[in-house]
């Protein structure tokens, strides 16, 4: 079922190895039973998608890009009821019948590690072109959620980054208290927003000074600077016990390493920047031995958490109309990466839209 024409070509940002993305003419994928044809409105850039490009981690040639949102323009037999749908896709959907997915582990799924959406090649995400066909097991495993026509694009492609955020939200201690937030990038931001309606009190570290001026605005009590006397700075704010929690939306060692000295004994330290397997981080054990302070991981996101996101991007409480703060063509799909990996003035998450004019007016 086709609700408007769709040309047989279309442009995309292919990446062939090396550093820069090629701006290619490929053919707009087919679809099959099952399957949807979205035209993208816009997609953000997710630190993984840099990742795989400058440390190679994917297989060339891909067209990277998960964070979409856009218009069902076709759909194959069994999924009509979305043609025409204006959607935000998950590029990822666990199996729901594997043993990690009775124990709510759904992103450790084998099933969940394929990605189910491309526009070319071998699937990648593809939110980076006009048109990405979305595969049948998306569709049908709860990937494709329905947002109004009024929500901003740039609000509807946070589905997926804010789904992450609560899940490491709800993998903080129920008893609440102090929690310090390593790192106020989008993502920092965004659990800054939530944690703080969530009940804590938030104290955020950020080097950049646009970003500490808005984790305050966000409703951080405090944010420091990093440095050798973090943990000193944690300390006046949370007193001679510490932080209860701390959330490292960061890689800096010394930011991980200075905030697990500070965070009182038995308290929680999650993980959740983009680490990868083999990556190594130095920490004192007497510190989880003896203080028995506890570290955890929080990796992607959780189906479980789709119905909460989809509510949370509507709640007009949040102004996640702030946090695109920059969408490119994709012809310019290399100043949006080069802006997204070196923020300035203020930038935060960057997207890429084949109309970036509608998007921005
Ligand atoms: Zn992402
Ligand atoms: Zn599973």
């Amino acid at each position: 079922m086709k609700i408007e024409s769709v040309p047989a070509e279309m442009t995309a940002c292919v990446w062939r190895g090396g550093s820069r993305v090629e701006i290619e003419t490929v053919p707009v994928p087919e679809i099959g039973p099952g399957e949807l044809l979205l035209r993208v409105e816009a997609c953000g850039l997710c630190p993984t998608d840099i990742k795989k490009i400058d440390l190679g981690l994917a297989e060339p040639p891909v067209i990277l890009g998960h964070e979409m949102a856009g218009v069902v323009v076709a759909a194959g037999q069994g999924s009509e009821k979305f043609s025409g749908k204006r959607v935000a896709v998950y590029h990822h959907v666990p199996c729901r019948n594997c043993r990690l997915c009775e124990l709510g582990r759904y992103s450790q799924c084998a099933g969940y590690k394929k990605t189910g959406t491309t526009a070319g090649f071998s699937p990648a995400g593809g939110g980076w072109a006009e048109y990405v066909k979305i595969l049948p097991w998306i569709v049908k495993g709860g990937g494709v959620i329905e947002v109004p026509k009024w929500l901003p694009v740039t609000v509807a492609i946070l589905m997926e980054p804010l789904n992450t955020c609560l899940k490491c939200a709800s993998a903080l201690p129920d008893s609440k208290g102090i929690l310090v937030i390593l790192g106020q990038g989008p993502v920092g931001l965004m659990l800054t927003a939530i944690a703080q309606r969530n009940g804590w009190e938030v104290v955020t570290v950020e080097p950049l000074p646009e970003r500490q001026e808005k984790s305050i605005k966000l409703g951080a009590k405090a944010v420091f600077r990093p440095g050798k006397d973090l943990t000193s700075r944690l300390e006046e704010v949370a007193g001679p016990l510490g932080p209860d929690a701390v959330i490292a939306a960061t890689e800096s060692e010394e930011a991980i390493n200075g905030s697990l000295g500070a965070l009182r004994p038995g308290g929680t330290l999650i993980l959740f920047a983009h680490t990868r397997k083999g990556q190594e981080l130095k920490i004192d054990a007497g510190q989880i031995g003896v203080a028995e302070k506890q570290i955890i991981g929080s990796y992607s996101s959780s189906i479980e958490l789709n119905l909460l996101t989809r509510e949370t991007l509507l709640d007009d409480r949040f102004p996640w109309g702030e946090f695109v703060t920059h969408v490119f063509s994709l012809g310019e799909i290399n100043r949006a990466l080069a802006l997204a990996k070196h923020p300035e003035g203020g930038s935060l998450k960057v997207a890429v839209s084949p109309d970036p004019g509608v998007v921005n007016a």
